[in-house]
């Protein structure tokens, strides 16, 4: 797997983390966030498959997922000029907010699809776990509904066909167009 450029991080402002201790607000860059540890997000997800069940659970959390995507695009898309921008967004994007790396993008075309092809390490749904299906479904509705931004359509599929859950040594996800 070819990298993509790491000078990306190096161009980018460090992020600026301020506490408000007077409202008990955490501030980045005057935008307030909330934090919370992997593990316990991790515990959030696995409740809500325990509760609502595995095919369910996937399917909201790939809504929710597409929600990010948008609002990330919206974001971000002053810099989405071309296809061969996504990668690199992406990977910015992630890197800076501590999603893990989008080391690789690919897109090819043919029968009437486009199925674009993101590689992807240090997943926070993968990070230290073990698991019999993929566990990414935030990120994989993140890039459907990212890239499906800046194509305006609709992705056909979306499919997690490798995961670091399940021993892959990254998670490659396809978002696949009509
Ligand atoms: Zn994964």
């Amino acid at each position: 797997v070819s990298r993509q450029s790491t000078s990306i991080l190096e161009t980018l402002p460090e992020p600026r983390l301020k506490v408000d201790k007077e409202r008990g607000w955490l501030l980045e860059s005057d935008s307030r966030i909330i934090s919370f540890r992997v593990k316990t997000f991790q515990a959030f997800i696995d409740r809500l498959a325990a509760m609502a069940g595995s095919q369910v659970a996937a399917t909201v959390l790939y809504g929710m997922g597409t929600e990010i995507g948008h609002n990330v695009f919206l974001y971000a898309k002053d810099r989405i000029k071309s296809d061969d921008d996504l990668g690199r967004v992406a990977d910015e994007v992630m890197a800076t907010n501590g999603w893990g790396r989008c080391l690789q993008m690919t897109k090819r075309s043919g029968e009437g699809k486009t199925v674009y092809t993101f590689t992807l390490s240090g997943t926070p749904f993968s990070h230290e776990r073990e698991s019999g299906e993929p566990t990414c479904h935030i990120l994989r509705g993140a890039l459907a509904g990212g890239v499906g931004s800046f194509v305006d359509k609709k992705a056909k599929a979306c499919v997690e066909k490798e995961c670091a859950s399940m021993g892959a040594s990254h998670c490659v996800i396809e978002v696949a167009f009509e």
